[in-house]
Order: structure tokens, then C-alpha cells, then sequence
């Protein structure tokens, strides 16, 4: 990493600002590009590394979404996350930059995947139709990388984050994920003096989270000290009820009304939680636990709202 300069390509987005927050502590250039390179134009993409030529790439560019988005466009999810995948990784080999990070979901995973998912769950069945536009997208960059790998030799390495949540999230209420759907809700609810709030769904699937400063410091390891073509799952390991999620939610924000379920809405897929075993099995571990990481995303929504 020592006198290394690294781009990190979406550098405005939640995972992106994590990782230029974290390259910070490290001896190393940090590269990012402007808004007049879109990464959906081969031209644009080839031209910015023929300039720049970085020694590592970190590839956490991505159109995001929650499930209503993702099903209004899935034209779009998966063209633009194809183009910024094909784009960046073959500008990459092009320039032999020595070494780069693609990052992907666990949406790629099958929806039916034995719990919890191990890596070698991916393509072994159906995925789940609401996000399948930006899965393919995802499954085809972390096999291209892989391909380089084989063919090139490129160093090109994939990781998958489970659930994340952090400063940089979206907390729009139709389309956002449940932490920051939450933080909102009972922030306006505490704010409105209103006596209840209800949350989507029963209240009882399981779902694993991580905060995105974990990921960031578990891409730079990877980056340093992982160099196979096998792509490696990276979650916190430690799953929780949307109830209880509810419950520590409303405890930061100061909310003391009542939490009702509201059955009209999804559940969702009952469980899922990844297997990190073999990234845990290299020395590394997240450090950020749920009630500290949910401080510092309510701060951080509060400082947004100012
Ligand atoms: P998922 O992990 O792909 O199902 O995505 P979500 O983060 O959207 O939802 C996780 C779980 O939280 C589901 O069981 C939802 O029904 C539940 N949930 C409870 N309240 C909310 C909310 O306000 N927003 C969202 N998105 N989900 C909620």
C-alpha cells in the first residue's frame, strides 16, 4: 500500500466515501474522477486511466436501489452496472494496473441459498426476481474479473458485502433499506411527538448487518493480502430480528412510543446472513458493533438534515 496510488471509482456513493475516509489513515494517493467521467462510456473510462494510470483500482461505482426502483428499471440497473463493470476493469487491464477490488452484493446470491450463504452458493440457483436486473450485472463483473485473473493474469480480486449501513446512506422512505427507512421513521415520529410507530412486516426475519466503515477496512485488508480468483463474502456474522433492530433504532434516536408491525408490508426473505468464515479465517474482523454504528448513522442523518 506504501506510496501506492489507489483509485476509488464512486467515490461519492456510501461505500466509496468509506473507503477514501479509510485510505486516509493509509500511506498511500488516493485517486477519484470527476462528474465529466461518466463510467458508462468506454472512451471516457480509457482516457481517465490512460491519464491516470492508478497502481490499484477499488470498484465500488454502482446505479444502487431499493426493490422499487430495481423493478421500474431494470433496463437501466443492468445496463449502466454491466457498462461500469466492463468498462473499468478492461481500462484497468489495459493500463496493468496492478491490482483490483470489484465489489458486489449478496443479492447475487440464489434467493433460495442454504443459510448461512457460503460462497460457493453463487449460480447454483434462481435469484430473486426483484433485484435479478443488478444481480446478473454484479455476477457478470465478479466473473470478469475472475476471467482476467485466468487469462491475463491480472490481480483482480471480488468481495461481497452483506447488508450496510452508515454515513452516505439513502434514506428516502420509499426506497431506502431498513436502517435508514427506520432512522427516519422514528426520528419524525420523536420529532412529531406522535405516541406509535409501525415497521414493515411482522417484525420477525433475521438479517445480518454491517456498518460501511467495517467494509471499507475489510477492502483494504483484501487489497493487501488476498489474491485468488474465488470471491470472498464479507458480513458482520451476527444476525438480528427487524424487531429488536426496531427496538435498538428507536433507543438512539430517543424514541419512547410504541413499535407496531404493519403485516400489509413484506417480510422480505425470512433469513440471510452470509458465511464469512473463510475472510474471518485470514485475520480479519469487523470492529464497529450495531449499537456504536447506529450512533453514528443517526449523527450523521442529523448533520444531512441540517
Ligand atoms: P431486504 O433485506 O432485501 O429484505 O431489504 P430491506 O432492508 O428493505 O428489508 C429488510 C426487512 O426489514 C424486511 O423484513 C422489511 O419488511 C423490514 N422493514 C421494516 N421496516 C422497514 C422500513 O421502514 N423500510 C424497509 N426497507 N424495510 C423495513
Amino acid at each position: 500500500m506504501a506510496g501506492k496510488r489507489i483509485y476509488v471509482a464512486g467515490h461519492r456513493g456510501m461505500v466509496g466515501s468509506a473507503l477514501v475516509r479509510r485510505l486516509a489513515r493509509e500511506d498511500c494517493e488516493v485517486l477519484t474522477a470527476d462528474r465529466s467521467v461518466d463510467l458508462r462510456e468506454q472512451a471516457e473510462v480509457r482516457e481517465w486511466f490512460t491519464d491516470n494510470r492508478p497502481d490499484a483500482v477499488i470498484l465500488a461505482a454502482a446505479k444502487v436501489g431499493g426493490i422499487l426502483a430495481n423493478s421500474e428499471q431494470p433496463g437501466e440497473f443492468l445496463y449502466d452496472n454491466l457498462a461500469i463493470a466492463a468498462n473499468v476493469i478492461e481500462a484497468a487491464r489495459r493500463v496493468r494496473t496492478g491490482k483490483l477490488l470489484f465489489l458486489g452484493s449478496s443479492c447475487i446470491y440464489p434467493k433460495f441459498a442454504e443459510q448461512p450463504i457460503t460462497e460457493a452458493a453463487l449460480l447454483t440457483g434462481a435469484l430473486e426476481p426483484t433485484n435479478e436486473a443488478y444481480a446478473i450485472a454484479k455476477i457478470a463483473g465478479l466473473k470478469l474479473a475472475a476471467a482476467y485473473r485466468e487469462q491475463y493474469g491480472c490481480d483482480f480480486i471480488s468481495a461481497m458485502p452483506t447488508n450496510l449501513y452508515g454515513p452516505g446512506d439513502n434514506y428516502d422512505p420509499q426506497s431506502s433499506h431498513v436502517i435508514p427507512g427506520m432512522i427516519r421513521r422514528f426520528h419524525e415520529a420523536k420529532r412529531a411527538g406522535e405516541g406509535s410507530v409501525s415497521i414493515w412486516g411482522s417484525g420477525t426475519p433475521l438479517r445480518e448487518f454491517m456498518h460501511v466503515d467495517d467494509l471499507a477496512d475489510a477492502c483494504i485488508f483484501l487489497l493487501a493480502n488476498y489474491s485468488q480468483a474465488q470471491h470472498v463474502n464479507v458480513g458482520s456474522g451476527e444476525e438480528i430480528t427487524i424487531r429488536d433492530l426496531a427496538a435498538l433504532v428507536a433507543q438512539t434516536v430517543g424514541f419512547e412510543g410504541w413499535i407496531e408491525c404493519d403485516t400489509s408490508k413484506p417480510d422480505g426473505t425470512p433469513r440471510k446472513l452470509m458465511d464469512s468464515s473463510r475472510l474471518r479465517a485470514m485475520g480479519w474482523k469487523p470492529s464497529v458493533s450495531l449499537e456504536e454504528g447506529l450512533k453514528g448513522a443517526y449523527a450523521a442523518f442529523l448533520a444531512d438534515e441540517a
